[in-house]
């Protein structure tokens, strides 16, 4: 494989800037945000991709797994290199563990998170008849009038439950409802895109890269530039259990997982910037791919940090995990508190979109 045995080439300062639109990403982000997808229940987030992709003038097929790949031809048929730029559409969320005699619901949580990030949130129970009722997640000590260990109580996953906004007082109301275990529960997200430029939202991880994705896309029509490589996108669903990349179509030789960057402790990155992830709790990403896209970064004026993630993996470790044959590298947006009342900025996101457009025009 020619440019994967040895460092890139000298870097070509003449690469054309991307121009991202804001209001594109910003807003197909506020609206994949409103639309529920804990993971293994992304088909309503998946079917809004598809439609979009076909708005914008390309095809997104599903794979077996249900995963979305869109592909991108690249001008230089001589290439034998082909990316693959995958986002998560999954994002954390619960399943009804067990129904309780009062009426209320027992959760177990799908993906990692602290069981007080998920406390006094609003909740939609997606039945799978298709129906939909409300609730609020609560410890089963929820009132300071009335329980004297409320304010002590250990907040884990065994003493949190739903409050279904329904007259219900026992097991058998709840089923009346068609209501079961299993059921998905999603969180109420509250997306607010703010004057700042802010965006506070749950589920930023991993949206926030998807809609980068998307203005990827976006750009390449309304600007009409083409990859120099084919491009492979991967809209993957079952990340946040770990296993979301795990297949990818043969042909890939080199992938960018574009997933949330970390912010905290010694980490550098802040909400505006990129994040590029020399290694995480899944070992070192490529050399190589990671050398060139800081090297692109800096070239292009892209704010951006460099850090280690202490606590995660993504869709390229998946992937390599996975048995696939590729090198992989890992950015994203700087995504402040991840996996609780997440916050980032719009400036992020866009820097994410450039540093990819930068790397696949090369
Ligand atoms: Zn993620």
């Amino acid at each position: 494989m020619t440019s994967f045995d040895q460092p890139y080439a000298p870097i070509n300062t003449t690469a054309l800037q991307a121009g991202i639109n804001k209001d594109y990403v910003t807003g197909l982000l506020m609206k994949l945000l409103s639309t529920p997808s804990p993971t293994g229940y992304t088909h309503h987030a998946m079917n809004l991709l598809k439609e979009e992709a076909e708005k914008l003038g390309y095809t997104m097929e599903r794979n077996a797994k249900g995963c979305g790949i869109i592909r991108v031809k690249g001008s230089d048929d001589t290439s034998d290199r082909v990316i693959a730029l995958s986002g998560h559409v999954d994002t954390l969320g619960a399943m009804v563990r067990s129904i309780n005699s009062n009426g209320t619901l027992k959760l177990t949580s799908l993906g990692g998170f602290m069981a007080n990030s998920m406390e006094n949130e609003y909740c939609i129970i997606h039945t799978r008849s298709g129906r939909t009722y409300t609730g609020t997640i609560m410890t089963n000590q929820p009132s300071v009038h009335v329980f004297s260990g409320a304010r002590d109580l250990k907040r884990e996953e065994g003493v949190m439950m739903v409050r279904i906004d329904e007259l219900v007082h026992t097991a058998d109301d709840v089923k009346k409802l068609d209501i079961h275990v299993g059921d998905y529960v999603s969180f109420d997200a509250r997306p607010v895109h703010l004057p700042s430029g802010f965006i506070k939202s749950r589920h930023l991880d991993d949206k926030a890269s998807v809609a980068a994705l998307f203005g990827l896309l976006h750009s390449m029509k309304h600007n009409q530039w083409q990859p120099k490589h084919d491009i492979v996108m991967i809209v993957t669903n079952y990340e946040e259990v770990g296993h979301g990349a795990s297949y990818i179509p043969q042909d890939i030789t080199e992938m960018i997982a574009v997933d949330m960057g970390c912010i905290g402790d010694d980490l550098t990155c802040k909400e505006t910037d990129v994040s590029i992830c020399a290694k995480d709790s899944s070992g070192p990403y490529d050399y190589f791919m990671t050398n060139r896209l800081i090297d692109l970064a800096v070239r292009e004026g892209i704010p951006h940090a460099v850090d280690i993630y202490p606590h995660y993996g993504s869709d390229a470790s998946a992937s390599l995990r996975g048995g696939n044959n590729i090198r992989a590298a890992l950015i994203g947006p700087g995504v402040h508190a991840s996996h609780a009342m997440e916050r980032t900025h719009e400036q992020a996101v866009l820097n994410t979109a450039k540093l990819l457009a930068a790397y696949i025009q090369e």
